[in-house]
This record gives C-alpha cells, sequence and structure tokens, in this order.
C-alpha cells in the first residue's frame, strides 16, 4: 500500500484532545482544553431550537444566511466602525477553525511565505505547510510577550504573502496594542501583502484592555481578513459557527475555499447566532466582566500557590510557571501528573510551539464556576504541600 499524507500521517492528535481524554480518564477537573462550564445565553439557545422547527432546514446560502451576515457587518460597525457589505464582504464558516483553513487557502500559492508567531495556536502551522507555503515563525517572550520589532520586520520579505495572527492570544492572554498593530500595518503595507486575523476572544479583554482588529487602521481594510467564533463570544463552543469579515476582493476567494471544505453551515445555529450578535451591550460587558472575576481567582490562587502566574489581559487562558514550586520536569510530564495526581488538567505551554520551547509554563483555562476553580485550586495545594512532604521526608 503507497503511504497516506506525510504531513498529516506525522501530524500528532491535537494536544486540547488528548488532554481532555486524560482528565476524563482521571476524573481530573478540566482546565486544560478551553470551553465554558456554562451554558451561553438562553435567549441564544431557545432561537436556535426553534429555528429548527420552522422548516428551514435545507441547504443555506453558499457564504451563511443573510440574517447572519447582516448582523456580522452590524457587528464590525457598531464594535469597530467598520463599514462591511454584507452581500461579499462577509462570509460564515463551520467555526473560525475553518476561517483560519479558508482564509490562508484564498491567499496563498505553493512557496509563499507566511509570517506567524509563536506561541501559536496548532492549527495554523499544519495548514500553512499543508498548502506548500513555508511558515517564518518570530517568538515572543515571556513574560510581558512584547513583539520583538526588529526579529518581527526580517521575518518578512520578497516572498512574504501574508502575516497570520492572534489577539487577544491564546495561550499567553496578550491584546495586541496599537502601536505594535501599527507596526505590523506598516509591515503588511510595505510587503504589499494580507493579514489574516484571529480575533476570536475580540470580546474577552480585562482591566480595560480593549481588542482593536488591525482592519481599523489606515490602510488596512483591503489588506485584512478578519475572523470571529460564536463559540468563543456566545459561551457555546460546540456550535462551530465561525466568521470572516473582509474587502469584497478576497472574501469571495475565501468563499471559494469554504465551498470546497464545507460548502455550508447549519442555518439554525446561524440563525441563533444572528439574534446573539444583536444583543445589547450590556451582554458584552458582562460577558468579560464575569469572565475577568474568574481569572482573578485562578491568577490569584495559582500566585498563593506559589506559581509564577503571568499577566493576562484577555482569551480564557493563564499561563503559570510551575518552577517556582522546585518542580523540575518539563511541562508535558507536569501537566500529565498533575492530571493523574491532582486531578487537575492543564495544557503544557511548549504544545502552542515548533521545535525548542519554553518547558515550564503550563496553561490553565480560568471559563469555569467558582466552586470548580476553588476545587482545583484546594487539590493542586494539596499535591503541591504532598511534594514538599515527600521531598523533605527524602532529605532527612
Ligand atoms: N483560534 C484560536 C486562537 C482558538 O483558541 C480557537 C479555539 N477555540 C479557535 C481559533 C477555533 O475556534 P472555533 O471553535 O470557532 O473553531
Ligand atoms: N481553542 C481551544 C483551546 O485552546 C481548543 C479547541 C480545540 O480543542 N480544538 O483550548
Amino acid at each position: 500500500m503507497k503511504s497516506p499524507n506525510t504531513l498529516l500521517a506525522n501530524t500528532g492528535t491535537t494536544i486540547f484532545t488528548v488532554m481532555s481524554a486524560l482528565a476524563t480518564e482521571h476524573g481530573a477537573i478540566n482546565l486544560g482544553q478551553g470551553f465554558p462550564d456554562t451554558e451561553g445565553p438562553a435567549d441564544v439557545v431557545r432561537a436556535a431550537a426553534d429555528a429548527l422547527l420552522d422548516n428551514r432546514n435545507q441547504y443555506p446560502p453558499l457564504t451563511g444566511v443573510p440574517e447572519l451576515r447582516a448582523a456580522v457587518a452590524a457587528a464590525n460597525k457598531r464594535f469597530y466602525g467598520l463599514d462591511l457589505n454584507p452581500a461579499n464582504e462577509v462570509c460564515v464558516t463551520s467555526g473560525a477553525t475553518e476561517a483560519i483553513t479558508a482564509c490562508l487557502m484564498a491567499v496563498l500559492n505553493p512557496g509563499d511565505e507566511v509570517v506567524l508567531i509563536e506561541p501559536l495556536y496548532d492549527t495554523y502551522l499544519p495548514v500553512v505547510k499543508m498548502l506548500g507555503a513555508v511558515p517564518r515563525l518570530v517568538r515572543l517572550q515571556p513574560p510581558k510577550w512584547d513583539l520583538p520589532r526588529d526579529e518581527l520586520a526580517a521575518a518578512f520579505g520578497p516572498k512574504t504573502k501574508a502575516i497570520l495572527f492572534n489577539s487577544p492570544m491564546n495561550p499567553t492572554g496578550k491584546v495586541f496594542t496599537t502601536a505594535e498593530l501599527a507596526f505590523i500595518a506598516d509591515l503588511v503595507q510595505r510587503h504589499d501583502c494580507y493579514a489574516i486575523c484571529d480575533e476570536v476572544y475580540e470580546h474577552l479583554t480585562f482591566d480595560g484592555w480593549k481588542h482593536i482588529p488591525l482592519m481599523t487602521l489606515p490602510g488596512m481594510r483591503e489588506r485584512c481578513l478578519r475572523i470571529g467564533s460564536a463559540g468563543k463570544t456566545f459561551s457555546l463552543t460546540g456550535w462551530k459557527i465561525g466568521y470572516v469579515s473582509g474587502d469584497a476582493s478576497i472574501i469571495p476567494i475565501v468563499a471559494k475555499a469554504h465551498q470546497n471544505l464545507t460548502f455550508t453551515t447549519p442555518p439554525n445555529l446561524q440563525r441563533a447566532v444572528a439574534i446573539g450578535l444583536a444583543k445589547g451591550d450590556e451582554y458584552f460587558a458582562s460577558l468579560s466582566s464575569e469572565l475577568q472575576a474568574r481569572r482573578d481567582r485562578l491568577s490569584n490562587g495559582l500566585a498563593a500557590l506559589g506559581f509564577g502566574v503571568l499577566d493576562t489581559h484577555g482569551s480564557y487562558f493563564v499561563t503559570a510557571d510551575f518552577a517556582p514550586l522546585g518542580i523540575n520536569m518539563d511541562d508535558v510530564a507536569f501537566c500529565r501528573l498533575i492530571t493523574e495526581q491532582a486531578k487537575v488538567t492543564a495544557i503544557p505551554v511548549s504544545a502552542f510551539y515548533e521545535g525548542d520551547a519554553p518547558h515550564h509554563y503550563a496553561r490553565f483555562a480560568f471559563c469555569k464556576k467558582f466552586e470548580v476553580l476553588d476545587e482545583a485550586l484546594a487539590r493542586l495545594g494539596a499535591f503541591a504541600r504532598n511534594r514538599q512532604l515527600t521531598s523533605l521526608t527524602r532529605s532527612a
């Protein structure tokens, strides 16, 4: 038998699936894969249920139901002042995951270079490579995750077709600043390329940090493909409704990619998301303020246990250094150990890097009920005390 596709055959199962399976196996609290443990807004869920029963269950239009395309365009205007034509400047996809692939397919030819920022979300690299494009990686350094401007500039060249980056950023919780975005915009313009902007956590920012789409900067409207996700905006991660906003010169090409990937996305969920996007400002404000309170609970709790907790300004995640606990093992072993022994699961941050990576950080999701976060902290506390006791007994 001839071998199947080499790249996919050599790609491991995603770390989120691996760690969730391990959490289930050990009965652990799953602070690994990022999903809330409460339902999204009841009116949105009700709208989806109603939409199943009103005889509109056949293929919807390729780029999305008109209600959702209009709602995405209206949200662009309301939140960012962006004017988009819902007819040809919005494309609905089956989750941001599909949107990322569709956008990369839309802009890349084999041999094109793509600038990516590490740590990075796990689908970016395999898809870039599958398309025969060449990744150029630029690495942010903890604890501040500032943009290394010289390195970023050096990664751009005559073959650069696009930059793909994520803000607010998973796993770092970084929200790109206006100055950083202006620097990126300048590079994108000088190298005459596209920017694919993964903005799935656009409404999940804290402490007064505001998400700014690169697309709102001068000269960027024609060059940006801006990706959103209903899964994150409505705490319904299983729904897999994504949307791409961009210029009429490129969205129809994204739609061609979508046509070959999934063709359409369930109409009932799309119509419910349209209702969600029209919710009042208080919904969006409480989404982030409630999440911020959970971030504080987990971050403060981990810091009290002795973890080196990094700042997080957006997303579902906090990154914590476990080396200060005196634990000398790599992050993969650590996340496995706490799943098995403390019964709490986290994600090793090295999974967000290609090749050599920092090995003493774990990513914890805080989009959970307070009592769940408290129980996870109690378990981690007991685990840390036990280890200390064991090492004291050993050295005595
Ligand atoms: N991008 C990032 C940075 C993510 O964390 C995720 C995970 N939800 C996605 C894309 C995928 O989003 P969706 O579930 O809408 O496919
Ligand atoms: N985005 C989610 C995370 O980072 C996981 C999504 C997935 O499991 N593919 O945890």
